[in-house]
């Protein structure tokens, strides 16, 4: 039986770790070629070879998404290396560290608007341009939850997140006739090692979480990783603008 994007050469960020590593899986169970980039090396390398131990093709780029230049490169070079580039997951980012809007640094604010925000925006910008030329395409962007409400001691990652909910609905109203279609996951809690530093940080914190979710339960990454192929694939061809909830319910409360 043939995967949801079966023939398609899909790009994801921040996959040496957590979701991105899910989804890299996921997009090669499905038919695709991957392209795994991270600023973790190692961590790359391992998720390549976690999917050829599968028999599925993937290769590594290293990028730092906040760098206008590596953006550039990493885009041309999954072009270069597969022939077009019809998926890309922007996924990469950083959840540390926590803090009031009294209390958050100038320095802390600016780092989770360049990882967070801007780094979408390099990633869609260059991907967009290559896929107008190509013909189409479909990009998803990681929000979260806390780019839909507001998530106290959260503030500057909440404003990053909102912003790539904005960006996410801007690229699809600017390709809507271009048969690119853009749309957002938004993660509720999900255990990957970036939660992890929070729990070890807090010990606390992991059961109010768990008792929090209507679930009862944290998320796997694998969750998000199904959602971002779906909505990358022509199964969700009617789909763009759209910031979906991945949270085990939080969002219904
Ligand atoms: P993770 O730490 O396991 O993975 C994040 C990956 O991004 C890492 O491999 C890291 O090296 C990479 N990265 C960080 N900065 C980068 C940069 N400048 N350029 C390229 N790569 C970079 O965390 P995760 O939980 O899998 O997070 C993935 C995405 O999901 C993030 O955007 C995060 O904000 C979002 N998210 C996570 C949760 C959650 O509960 N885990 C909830 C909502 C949203």
């Amino acid at each position: 039986m043939s995967g949801i994007v079966e023939g398609k050469v899909a790009l994801v960020t921040g996959s040496a770790s957590g979701i991105g590593r899910a989804a890299a899986q996921i997009f090669a169970r499905e038919g695709a070629r991957v392209v795994v980039s991270d600023v973790n090396d190692a961590g790359g390398a391992e998720t390549v070879e976690m999917i050829k131990g599968n028999g599925d093709d993937a290769t590594y780029v290293h990028c730092d998404t906040s760098n206008a230049g590596q953006v550039e490169a990493m885009v041309k070079m999954a072009v270069e290396t597969y022939g077009s580039l019809d998926c890309a997951f922007n996924n990469a980012g950083i959840g540390d560290p926590t803090a009031s809007l009294v209390d958050c640094t100038e320095e802390d604010f600016d780092r989770f608007y360049q990882i967070n925000m801007k780094g979408v925006w390099l990633c869609m910008k260059y991907q967009i341009k290559h896929m107008l030329t190509q013909g189409g395409g479909a990009i998803v962007n990681t929000a979260s939850i806390a780019g839909l409400i507001a998530a106290p001691n959260l503030g500057a990652y909440g404003a990053a997140k909102h912003g790539v909910v904005g960006l996410t609905k801007t690229g699809a109203i600017e390709c809507a006739t271009k048969n690119i279609r853009v749309n957002a996951v938004c993660p509720g809690v999900v255990r990957t090692p970036m939660v992890q530093t929070l729990f070890d940080e807090r010990p606390d914190m992991e059961q109010r979480m768990i008792k929090y979710q209507p679930v009862h339960r944290l998320g796997v990454p694998e969750e998000i990783g199904e959602a971002a192929v779906w909505l990358c694939s022509d199964a969700a061809s009617f789909v763009t603008g759209h910031a979906m909830p991945v949270d085990g319910g939080i969002m219904a409360v």
